[in-house]
C-alpha cells in the first residue's frame, strides 16, 4: 500500500465504531446488534422514542454498562476493559449536574485537575473555555446563581476542557425552554464545527438533532431503523415509524401500503381533484398550517398543508396532490 493511500485510509477511518453491539439487562434487550460509526470531527445524533435504547448506547460507549456482545473501538483501539475515566470522553449528561459546592471556574477545571495540570496552565485553559462558551470572566461565580442556559454552558466547558477525543451529549438541552434550546443548539453546532469536535449526541428532540448533527441515527427497540444525513433522512424516510417520528403529517394508507406526502406536495387549487373540508388551522412561523378531511370518499384521508392566508374551519377547499412527490413507506 502506498503512503498516500495509507494516509487517506487513516483519515477516513471512524473515530468511534460499534460493531454488533448488544446490551441486555436481564431479559430486556436494550441494544441489539448495533453497528455505528462516528467519523472524526463529525457530530452524530441518535434519536428515537423513550425506551428505544439511546441512554444504553451512551452508557455502553462510556463503559458504564458491560456489553453482552460485540465490540466498541475508539481510534482503532478496543475499549474492552478500559475504565470510563481512561476512555478520553467528555460527558455532558442531563443528569450530570455541576458540582454545587464548586465555583464555575473550579467546575470547568475539574477534569484538568484529574489530569494533574499545573495551576497556571489550568487557569488559562479555564479562561479560554469560558470565553468559548460565552461566559468570559465568570470563574468565581457560584453555580447556584447561574441561569439554566448558563449552567449548560458551564457543563459544556467542563466537558470540553480536558480536550476529550469524543464528546458525549445526553439530552444536553433538555432542561431548557424552547427558545433557549434552539439558540444554544445552533451555537453548539457552530462551536463544534469550529473546534472540529467529534460528538455522539443522544436526544428525543428531533429538532435539536437536525440542528446539531452531521448524521442522524434513528433507533427503534434497540436496533437502527434508519440513518443518514439530516436532509436525506427528512426527505426520504423509509418507514412509517421514521416518518412519524420526524413529524411528517401526511402519511396515508392506500391499496399498495403506506405512502408519505411531504407537506409541499399538497396545495389548494381551484381545479384540484380532491374536495376536502377544513378541520383545523394553526399559525406557524408565518404561515397557516391547515388540516382538511376528504369529502365524499369512503376512506377519507386527512391532508395537511401550509397556506398563506387563513381558512376557516368548515370551509370546503379543492386540493391538488403532486403525485411525483409521493414516496412509499415500509409498514
Ligand atoms: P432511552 O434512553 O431511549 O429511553 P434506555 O436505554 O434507557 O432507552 O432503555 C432501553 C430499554 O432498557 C428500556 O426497555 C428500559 O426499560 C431498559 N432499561 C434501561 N436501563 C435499565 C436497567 N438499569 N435495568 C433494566 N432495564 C433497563
Amino acid at each position: 500500500m502506498s503512503e498516500l493511500s495509507d494516509w487517506s485510509g487513516r483519515l477516513s477511518a471512524p473515530l468511534l465504531s460499534l460493531r454488533n453491539v448488544t446490551l441486555s439487562y436481564g431479559d430486556t434487550v436494550a441494544l441489539s446488534a448495533v453497528n455505528l460509526d462516528v467519523g472524526a470531527g463529525k457530530v452524530v445524533a441518535v434519536i428515537g422514542p423513550s425506551g428505544c435504547g439511546k441512554s444504553s448506547l451512551l452508557r455502553a460507549v462510556a463503559g458504564l454498562e458491560p456489553l453482552t456482545n460485540g465490540r466498541i473501538e475508539l481510534d482503532g483501539q478496543s475499549l474492552e476493559g478500559v475504565a470510563t475515566h481512561e476512555r478520553g470522553l467528555g460527558l455532558m449528561f442531563q443528569d450530570h449536574a455541576l458540582f454545587p459546592h464548586l465555583s464555575v471556574g473550579d467546575n470547568v477545571a475539574f477534569g484538568l485537575r484529574m489530569q494533574h495540570q499545573p495551576t497556571e496552565q489550568r487557569q488559562q485553559r479555564v479562561g479560554e473555555l469560558l470565553d468559548l462558551v460565552g461566559l468570559a470572566g465568570l470563574q468565581s461565580r457560584a453555580v447556584h446563581s447561574l441561569s439554566g442556559g448558563e449552567a449548560q454552558r458551564v457543563a459544556l466547558a467542563r466537558a470540553l476542557a480536558p480536550s476529550p477525543r469524543l464528546l458525549m451529549l445526553d439530552e444536553p438541552l433538555g432542561s431548557l425552554d424552547r427558545v433557549l434550546r434552539e439558540q444554544l443548539a445552533s451555537e453548539l453546532r457552530r462551536l463544534f464545527t469550529e473546534l472540529g469536535v467529534t460528538a455522539l449526541h443522544v436526544t428525543h428532540d428531533q429538532a435539536e438533532a437536525f440542528t446539531m448533527a452531521d448524521h442522524i441515527v434513528v433507533l427503534r427497540n434497540g436496533q437502527i431503523e434508519q440513518q443518514g444525513a439530516p436532509a436525506e433522512l427528512w426527505h426520504s424516510p423509509t418507514s412509517v415509524f421514521v416518518a412519524q417520528f420526524l413529524g411528517h403529517p401526511n402519511i396515508w394508507k392506500d391499496t399498495s401500503g403506506h405512502v408519505l406526502a411531504p407537506i409541499t406536495a399538497v396545495r389548494v387549487d381551484p381545479n384540484g381533484p380532491i374536495e376536502a373540508q377544513v378541520e383545523q388551522v394553526e399559525f406557524r412561523e408565518g404561515r397557516f398550517r391547515v388540516t382538511a378531511r376528504e369529502l365524499v370518499v369512503v376512506e377519507a384521508r386527512r391532508l395537511v398543508f401550509d397556506h398563506n392566508s387563513a381558512l376557516a374551519v368548515g370551509d370546503v377547499v379543492r386540493l391538488f396532490v403532486d403525485k411525483a412527490q409521493l414516496a412509499a413507506l415500509a409498514d
